[in-house]
């Protein structure tokens, strides 16, 4: 017999989270400063940044995009973090990614100071989480990932996830997370044999490889739990990376493409912005 899944609804989510987070705002004295970095002119990261900044104005926070021409050299790109590194006024900072391909992404994360790290990609915050140390600042999508599977299981002690996709800003911080949160992990990539039988074992299983619709029912064991990262645009349509009519009918719950981690990212990503700037103002006053 099919099951239908619940669907869960980032969007509402994603909104309540944000709501609480314009409250404890409007008490500040001051506006929680995010810093957003583009190089290039890049359609998709342009839509991604202005959405960002949309959410963060909405809240009373603070947030400009500084947009740099495509030819800017790897130089003038750090000396821009280095500047945003000493300013006080400035909370948070954000690379958008990809860079383009004269820019090493490494030498760029590595400059941004650790506490204003918001989207918890530089070595220092990278480290903390494998450590499964509290003061990591956390990658917004694992962390909206988290927030999700714990709303709605509860405790994660001894569950099965699987994660396909090994990447620096998904794979391998989700790995790190949901293993300090007690989950049995397994990690899986573009070289793994015989995928479908890996997925198969697992309560909880996250897909995050960019590959349209490739994760299908017989792919999942009946009663799994469904997140996906994906964001694919096919035919001019959004699509995940899991076969959503078809995955529905086996898992008994799961995200939608969009409207489940997306939206959950930028909640995630202004509440890192918001904990960065509480650290910062924490700091000065010691
Ligand atoms: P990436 O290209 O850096 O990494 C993809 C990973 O998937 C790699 O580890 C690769 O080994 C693996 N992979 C590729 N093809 C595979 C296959 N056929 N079978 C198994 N594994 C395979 O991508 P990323 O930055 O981690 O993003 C992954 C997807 O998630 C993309 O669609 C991206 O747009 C999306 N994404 C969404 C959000 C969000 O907020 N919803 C955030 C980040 C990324």
């Amino acid at each position: 017999m099919n099951l239908t899944a619940k669907i869960i609804d980032g969007k509402a989510m994603a909104l309540d989270i944000r709501q609480k987070l314009a409250e404890k705002i409007t008490s500040c004295c001051d506006k929680p400063y995010l810093a957003v970095i583009l190089v290039g002119d890049d359609p998709a990261s342009l839509v991604y940044d202005r959405n960002k900044q949309k959410a963060a104005l909405s809240m009373g926070m603070k947030c400009d995009i500084y947009h740099l021409e495509k030819h800017t050299s790897e130089d003038e790109l750090i000396k821009l973090i280095h500047k945003l590194n000493l300013d006080d006024h400035v909370n948070g900072i954000l690379v958008q990614m990809p860079l383009p391909n004269h820019i090493n992404p490494l030498h760029v994360i590595e400059t941004i100071a650790h506490e204003k790290d918001v989207d918890g990609f530089g070595p220092y915050n990278a480290g903390l989480l494998h450590e499964n140390d509290t003061r990591a600042m956390v990658a917004a999508t694992p962390k909206g990932i988290l927030y999700i599977l714990e709303k709605e299981l509860g405790n994660l002690t001894g569950k099965h996830a699987v994660i396909i996709g090994r990447s620096n800003i998904v794979g391998r911080p989700l790995a790190s997370l949901l293993l300090n949160h007690n989950c049995t992990v397994t990690i899986t990539h573009s070289k793994t044999v015989n995928l479908p039988k890996i997925t198969r074992q697992a309560d909880i299983l996250i897909v995050a490889c960019g590959c349209p619709k490739m994760v299908k029912k017989e792919w999942v064991k009946k009663g799994a739990v469904v997140i996906d990262v994906g964001i694919n645009r096919v035919d001019g349509k959004l699509c995940g990376d899991v076969d959503f009519d078809d995955v529905k009918k086996q898992a008994s719950l799961i995200t939608p493409v969009p409207g489940g981690i997306g939206p959950m990212t930028i909640a995630m990503l202004l509440e890192n912005t918001y904990t960065a700037y509480l650290n910062q103002k924490n700091k000065i006053k010691k």
